[in-house]
């Protein structure tokens, strides 16, 4: 489930939308999808830095 909020009003938000519902602000066609491939780069991101972690820190084994 997506939670997209309007960048001009803070509205709610459907994939979908070609507009904003509350403000009528046009919306940039791929406004969901480039959400989505910043929350996938976000999670690549956790990912390796868990693994640098596991990784530099010492274990005493
Ligand atoms: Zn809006």
């Amino acid at each position: 489930m997506s939670n997209l909020s309007c960048k001009h009003c803070g509205g709610e938000l459907k994939a979908e939308n070609q507009e904003c519902p509350s403000c009528g602000i046009p919306l940039a066609p791929d406004h969901a999808e480039s959400r989505q491939k910043r929350f996938i780069i976000f999670f690549i991101a956790l990912v390796i830095f868990c693994g640098a972690m596991v990784l530099l820190v010492p274990h005493f084994d």
